[in-house]
Formats: C-alpha cells, sequence, structure tokens
C-alpha cells in the first residue's frame, strides 16, 4: 500500500507522569505514516482524494495541546484512533512519539514509541429466538453502528432456522454481518456483550433461548485460542445457520472455508 509520511512534527505540550512535565510542559516530535491507496489522487492531480498533510500537522498539534495524558504510550494510541477515524481512506496509521528531553536526571538522546493501527475486516453471526427477533437483530446491529470504531460494510438477509444443540425451544432467525473494525478481538467481544445486554438478553442456559446471540466468526485471518475468545469460532463450519447467511454476504470467502 501507497505511504504518507510526516516526520517530527514538533509540538509543546504538557502529557507527562512528572509534575514539572505537567506544570511546565515540554517538546514533543510526533511522526506519523499513514497507509492508503494514493493511486487516483496522484493520477487525477487532486487533494480531496488523498489526505491534506497540512492539515493533519494542525490537527494533531491542537490534540496535543488540548488533551492531556500521562503515558507517551497513551498519546500515541489516540494520535493513532484519530487518524484511522478521520480519514476515511487511511486503512493503517503508524505514530510514533518522542520526548527528547524526558526528565529522569539522565543523559538519554530521547525516548519514543511507536504504535501501529488498522482497520480488519470482521465477520459475525447474529441470532435470536425470542420476542420481537427482527427487532432484536436490527436493534443489534445498529447498537453496533453507534460505536466509531465500527463500521458495516454488509448485512445478510434473516433466515429462518431450527434451534441447534438443545432442539426443545423456538425456531430462530439468523444472518451474518460484515463490518470493519479498529477495535481488538477483546475490545470487539466486550461491544457484543453490551449489544446482548442491551436486548436484555439472560444468560441462563448454554445454547438456551436468547433475545441476541452476536459471535465472531473470523477477525481478518486471525487465529487465536483463548479462556473467553476463540476465533475462528470454533463450530462455525458445522453450523448451515451461520454459513448460509455469511455465504450471502462473502460466497468466495464460504467456498474456500468448506474445501477440505
Ligand atoms: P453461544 O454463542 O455458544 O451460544 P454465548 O453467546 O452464551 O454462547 O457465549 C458464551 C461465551 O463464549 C461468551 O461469553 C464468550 O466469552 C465466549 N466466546 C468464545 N469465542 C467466541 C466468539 N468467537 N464469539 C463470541 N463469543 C465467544
Ligand atoms: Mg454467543
Amino acid at each position: 500500500m501507497d505511504s504518507l509520511r510526516i516526520d517530527n512534527l514538533e509540538v509543546f505540550a504538557n502529557h507527562g507522569i512528572f509534575q514539572e512535565e505537567v506544570s511546565l510542559g515540554q517538546k514533543f516530535l510526533i511522526s506519523v505514516v499513514m497507509y492508503f491507496d494514493a493511486s487516483s489522487a496522484g493520477r487525477e492531480d487532486d487533494l480531496n482524494k488523498s489526505v491534506d498533510y497540512a492539515k493533519v500537522c494542525s490537527d494533531i498539534t491542537k490534540w496535543m495541546k488540548t488533551n492531556r495524558c500521562r503515558l507517551i504510550e497513551t498519546v500515541a494510541e489516540r494520535l493513532a484512533q484519530k487518524l484511522l477515524l478521520d480519514h476515511k481512506i487511511v486503512r493503517e496509521a503508524e505514530v510514533t512519539v518522542r520526548k527528547p528531553w524526558a526528565p529522569i536526571g539522565l543523559p538519554l538522546e530521547c525516548v519514543s514509541i511507536t504504535v501501529k493501527r488498522r482497520w480488519h475486516t470482521v465477520y459475525l453471526s447474529i441470532g435470536s429466538n425470542m420476542g420481537d427477533r427482527e427487532k432484536y437483530l436490527r436493534d443489534g446491529i445498529a447498537f453496533l453502528k453507534k460505536d466509531q470504531c465500527v463500521r458495516i460494510l454488509k448485512e445478510s438477509s434473516l433466515i429462518e432456522t431450527k434451534p441447534y444443540g438443545k432442539t426443545d425451544q423456538d425456531d430462530f432467525l439468523n444472518g451474518a454481518v460484515k463490518l470493519e473494525t479498529i477495535l481488538t478481538p477483546h475490545e470487539l467481544l466486550d461491544l457484543i456483550h453490551r449489544a446482548e445486554e442491551d436486548a436484555n438478553r439472560v444468560r441462563k442456559e448454554h445454547w438456551g433461548p436468547r433475545t441476541l446471540d452476536l459471535d465472531i466468526l473470523l477477525y481478518d485471518d486471525l487465529e487465536m485460542d483463548e479462556e473467553d475468545l476463540t476465533i475462528p469460532h470454533p463450530d462455525m463450519l458445522n453450523r448451515d445457520f451461520v454459513l448460509d447467511p455469511l455465504r450471502q454476504i462473502a460466497p468466495n470467502l464460504v467456498r474456500e472455508l468448506t474445501k477440505h
């Protein structure tokens, strides 16, 4: 991917842990690399199709002066997030925050942190088998949409399915959603739990009836297996109520996944 780089923008600001850092302030140097497709901007000589680096520099300066963080890690994290949210075409942002005058009483040349953050592609499955199922599903998606760190890209139609695992309960309405997010997998899990709580979901029994169930099927090509989160979703390939809606929005992906 193409990249636009800004090196060592100098900003005087008051981030830090020590009292004198907060009261007196110090010089910070900010470098950023923004990754995006610059081909149409380049071919058409059109700034509207690129990222205006003068504006990026003035936005960073303003942000640095109107916020207070204790850690340069936090400064870098928040600036990277800001760049990804403010500039629709930017897919990935690398931010380095340097502190050339870190007041530690020892002669260091410079201390710095670099973070790299980006948009990730995610597929979710959604399901409901209680009450106004369609409304629960629509409201669930609307709940995710309210978070600026999530962009819904595609929604499948909703299909009627028989319950799985525990069969003595009402039929389900199921669907799949493609989204992009700058949240980590655990932050996304936390968001979908909040969406489920918003639908007054009560966790009584595993595979029992639910107003809203959101599961993370895929997160880029990430593989992880932790106590509270397994990606890809372990049972997804055995579940037609997951694969059928997913096939609607990502036919090639499902073909690849079910090849073997
Ligand atoms: P299920 O979806 O299997 O019917 P729940 O919705 O009650 O059951 O989820 C139980 C737990 O499964 C969640 O609290 C979450 O921590 C864990 N979990 C593990 N992997 C995933 C995943 N890929 N997506 C969603 N939840 C997951
Ligand atoms: Mg679930």
